[in-house]
């Protein structure tokens, strides 16, 4: 039986800080599931499909067969390294949209279930403790206020020397968490056995350190 730890909850509230430091603790794989709705929104987009409910099915196939590899920190969709393209707040978005379609969540369950490999793995997104490994030995549903998401993502994208205004990324990730929330496939939703955990107040070493003593217990 091999342990699983996710981590879900809303946009930039932390979950892929924690969930890789929690995995690189344990010495557990890590699945950050929410590259896998980025790449499949990318590799749909640059195939010339819209991102709706009338390509719900070719993008689906896509889903199925992406051909995705993550090597030393690198993202790579076929040969191409598209590690910064998914990153934007366009892919973010983009992802999101193609996550409300029924059939590209289907498609990939069995890739996001192949994660789990020994010793463990800590997996983060949206519905990692509710619908992908609902049997996981612990579950965490991170959440932060808006304006601290909103702030963090703002100093990421400054350090990185993108331009960005506090009030446009807040009213970004809204969007996003409201159609997460409101979806109804896989909404955005604690697990009934999560633990909350709020990390508005608190230090990354501090969330990562909570965590450890709930596995610990
Ligand atoms: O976590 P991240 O911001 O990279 O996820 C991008 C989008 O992918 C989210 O806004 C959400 O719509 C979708 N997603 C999802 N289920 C997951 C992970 C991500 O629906 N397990």
């Amino acid at each position: 039986h091999i342990p699983v730890i996710c981590v879900d909850g809303p946009t930039a509230s932390g979950k892929g800080t924690l969930a890789s430091e929690v995995a690189r603790r344990l010495g557990y794989h890590y699945l950050d599931s929410g590259a896998l709705y980025r790449i499949t929104a990318l590799a749909a987009t640059r195939a010339g499909l819209a991102l709706d409910l009338a390509h719900e099915h070719g993008i689906a196939r896509m889903a199925e067969t992406l051909p995705v590899r993550f090597v030393d920190g690198r993202v790579l969709l076929g040969g191409d390294d598209v590690t910064d393209a998914i990153r934007t707040e366009e892919a973010g978005m983009n992802a999101s949209r193609v996550s409300a379609l029924p059939a590209v969540r289907t498609a990939l369950v069995a890739l996001q279930q192949s994660f789990r490999r020994l010793p463990g793995l800590v997996a983060d997104g949206r519905d990692m403790g509710t619908v992908i490994f609902p049997d996981a030995a612990l579950k965490v549903y991170l959440t932060a206020s808006a304006a601290q998401r909103a702030e963090r993502r703002h100093k990421q994208l400054n350090l990185k020397g993108i331009p960005t205004t506090i009030t446009a990324l807040r009213a970004d990730l809204e969007a996003r968490d409201a159609r997460d929330s409101q979806r109804t496939v896989a909404p955005l939703k604690p697990a009934q056995d999560a633990l909350l955990l709020d990390n508005s107040e608190q230090s990354v070493d501090e969330s990562v350190a909570q965590v450890l003593r709930w596995w610990d217990e």
